[in-house]
Protein backbone atom coordinates (compact mmCIF):
# COMPACT_ATOMS: atom_id res chain seq x y z
CA UNK A 1 0.00 0.00 0.00
CA UNK A 2 1.56 3.25 -1.35
CA UNK A 3 -0.36 5.84 -0.19
CA UNK A 4 -3.51 4.98 1.82
CA UNK A 5 -2.22 4.08 5.31
CA UNK A 6 -2.10 7.48 6.81
CA UNK A 7 -5.53 8.55 5.42
CA UNK A 8 -7.05 4.83 6.71
CA UNK A 9 -5.64 5.54 9.99
CA UNK A 10 -7.67 9.19 10.01
CA UNK A 11 -10.93 7.41 8.85
CA UNK A 12 -10.25 4.92 12.36
CA UNK A 13 -9.82 7.39 14.46
CA UNK A 14 -12.56 9.43 13.63
CA UNK A 15 -14.64 6.24 13.97
CA UNK A 16 -13.26 5.80 17.24
CA UNK A 17 -13.93 9.05 18.28
CA UNK A 18 -17.60 9.20 17.25
CA UNK A 19 -17.54 6.00 19.94
CA UNK A 20 -15.71 7.97 22.53
CA UNK A 21 -15.95 11.66 22.42
CA UNK A 22 -13.94 12.61 25.27
CA UNK A 23 -10.82 11.02 23.75
CA UNK A 24 -9.67 13.44 21.85
CA UNK A 25 -6.42 12.02 20.59
CA UNK A 26 -7.60 9.00 19.30
CA UNK A 27 -7.43 10.26 15.74
CA UNK A 28 -3.56 11.13 16.35
CA UNK A 29 -2.76 7.88 17.65
CA UNK A 30 -4.99 6.09 14.79
CA UNK A 31 -2.81 8.31 12.28
CA UNK A 32 0.18 7.39 13.77
CA UNK A 33 -0.55 3.70 14.37
CA UNK A 34 -1.46 3.47 10.76
CA UNK A 35 2.00 4.57 9.22
CA UNK A 36 4.43 3.44 12.21
CA UNK A 37 5.12 -0.27 10.64
CA UNK A 38 6.62 1.41 7.58
CA UNK A 39 9.49 3.34 10.11
CA UNK A 40 11.06 0.22 8.95
CA UNK A 41 12.05 1.67 5.70
CA UNK A 42 14.55 3.69 7.77
CA UNK A 43 16.60 0.68 8.38
CA UNK A 44 15.93 -0.50 4.94
CA UNK A 45 17.70 2.04 3.21
CA UNK A 46 19.74 3.13 6.01
CA UNK A 47 21.65 0.17 7.21
CA UNK A 48 20.22 -2.83 5.20
CA UNK A 49 21.00 -1.22 1.44
CA UNK A 50 17.51 -2.57 0.69
CA UNK A 51 18.73 -6.63 1.01
CA UNK A 52 15.84 -7.59 3.10
CA UNK A 53 11.98 -6.84 2.45
CA UNK A 54 11.26 -4.69 4.54
CA UNK A 55 8.10 -6.98 4.72
CA UNK A 56 10.22 -9.27 6.31
CA UNK A 57 11.33 -7.05 9.60
CA UNK A 58 9.62 -7.69 12.76
CA UNK A 59 7.70 -4.23 12.18
CA UNK A 60 5.55 -5.71 9.62
CA UNK A 61 4.56 -9.09 11.50
CA UNK A 62 1.16 -9.41 12.46
CA UNK A 63 1.92 -10.54 15.79
CA UNK A 64 4.39 -8.50 16.90
CA UNK A 65 1.47 -5.83 17.08
CA UNK A 66 -0.90 -7.87 18.74
CA UNK A 67 1.67 -8.83 21.01
CA UNK A 68 2.26 -5.40 22.10
CA UNK A 69 -1.06 -4.64 21.68
CA UNK A 70 -2.15 -7.38 24.67
CA UNK A 71 0.17 -6.06 27.00
CA UNK A 72 -0.25 -2.29 26.22
CA UNK A 73 -3.45 -2.79 27.10
CA UNK A 74 -3.03 -4.89 29.91
CA UNK A 75 -1.34 -2.69 31.75
CA UNK A 76 -2.87 0.57 30.45
CA UNK A 77 -5.82 -1.48 32.16
CA UNK A 78 -4.41 -2.22 35.28
CA UNK A 79 -2.42 1.16 35.85
CA UNK A 80 -6.33 2.43 34.87
CA UNK A 81 -4.55 4.72 32.04
CA UNK A 82 -6.45 7.66 31.06
CA UNK A 83 -4.91 6.99 28.02
CA UNK A 84 -6.21 3.42 27.20
CA UNK A 85 -8.52 4.50 24.21
CA UNK A 86 -5.40 5.88 22.40
CA UNK A 87 -2.99 2.71 23.22
CA UNK A 88 -5.91 0.72 21.91
CA UNK A 89 -6.40 2.76 19.03
CA UNK A 90 -3.00 3.30 17.70
CA UNK A 91 -2.57 -0.71 18.02
CA UNK A 92 -5.70 -1.27 15.69
CA UNK A 93 -4.03 1.47 13.72
CA UNK A 94 -1.18 -0.94 13.05
CA UNK A 95 -3.08 -3.66 12.85
CA UNK A 96 -5.35 -2.11 9.97
CA UNK A 97 -1.56 -1.57 7.92
CA UNK A 98 -1.34 -5.20 8.50
CA UNK A 99 -4.56 -6.22 6.54
CA UNK A 100 -3.72 -3.46 4.13
CA UNK A 101 -0.77 -4.32 3.35
CA UNK A 102 -2.20 -7.78 2.81
CA UNK A 103 -3.93 -6.83 -0.12
CA UNK A 104 -1.54 -6.44 -2.71
CA UNK A 105 2.01 -7.26 -0.64
CA UNK A 106 3.47 -10.60 1.24
CA UNK A 107 2.67 -10.48 4.94
CA UNK A 108 3.98 -13.12 7.65
CA UNK A 109 0.92 -13.45 9.67
CA UNK A 110 2.24 -16.41 11.25
CA UNK A 111 5.82 -14.96 11.89
CA UNK A 112 7.65 -15.54 13.67
CA UNK A 113 6.32 -19.29 14.00
CA UNK A 114 5.81 -19.79 10.37
CA UNK A 115 7.87 -17.42 7.86
CA UNK A 116 4.79 -18.20 5.17
CA UNK A 117 3.99 -14.85 3.54
CA UNK A 118 0.05 -13.98 2.33
CA UNK A 119 -1.27 -11.57 0.30
CA UNK A 120 -4.91 -11.51 -1.54
CA UNK A 121 -3.24 -10.39 -4.73
CA UNK A 122 0.01 -10.72 -6.74
CA UNK A 123 1.33 -7.55 -8.38
CA UNK A 124 3.20 -8.61 -11.30
CA UNK A 125 6.51 -6.58 -12.13
CA UNK A 126 5.18 -5.56 -15.45
CA UNK A 127 7.19 -1.97 -15.69
CA UNK A 128 10.35 -1.02 -14.87
CA UNK A 129 9.79 0.88 -11.98
CA UNK A 130 7.92 -1.23 -8.75
CA UNK A 131 6.13 2.54 -7.78
CA UNK A 132 4.09 2.17 -11.50
CA UNK A 133 3.50 -1.57 -10.69
CA UNK A 134 1.76 -0.79 -7.57
CA UNK A 135 -0.09 2.61 -9.07
CA UNK A 136 -0.61 0.83 -12.47
CA UNK A 137 -2.96 -2.39 -10.98
CA UNK A 138 -6.61 -2.64 -10.41
CA UNK A 139 -5.74 -2.99 -6.56
CA UNK A 140 -4.62 0.82 -6.17
CA UNK A 141 -8.27 1.26 -6.71
CA UNK A 142 -8.68 0.43 -3.06
CA UNK A 143 -6.35 3.34 -2.32
CA UNK A 144 -8.08 5.59 -4.01
CA UNK A 145 -11.29 4.75 -2.46
CA UNK A 146 -10.12 4.96 1.02
CA UNK A 147 -9.23 8.49 -0.14
CA UNK A 148 -11.93 9.32 -1.56
CA UNK A 149 -13.95 8.20 1.86
CA UNK A 150 -11.66 10.69 3.34
CA UNK A 151 -12.48 13.22 0.92
CA UNK A 152 -15.85 12.80 1.26
CA UNK A 153 -15.69 12.65 5.12
CA UNK A 154 -13.66 16.43 4.95
CA UNK A 155 -16.34 17.77 2.36
CA UNK A 156 -19.30 16.31 4.71
CA UNK A 157 -17.79 18.07 7.99
CA UNK A 158 -16.97 21.13 6.17
CA UNK A 159 -20.59 21.48 4.94
CA UNK A 160 -23.02 23.51 7.05
CA UNK A 161 -24.99 21.11 9.58
CA UNK A 162 -28.52 21.91 8.20
CA UNK A 163 -26.74 21.24 4.59
CA UNK A 164 -25.48 18.03 5.06
CA UNK A 165 -28.88 16.45 6.80
CA UNK A 166 -31.01 17.69 3.80
CA UNK A 167 -29.19 15.55 1.03
CA UNK A 168 -30.09 12.32 3.36
ZN1 LIG B 1 3.74 -1.49 5.48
Amino acid sequence: MLIAHLPSGYILGRLARRRRREASDVVAAAMLGSVIPDIDMLYFYLIDGGRTHHHAYITHWPLFWATIGTVGVSVGRLLGSRRLPSIAIFLAGAMVHMALDTVASPIMWLAPFSHRPFELVAVPASHGNWVLNFVLHWTFALELVICACLGLGWLRSALPADASQKGS
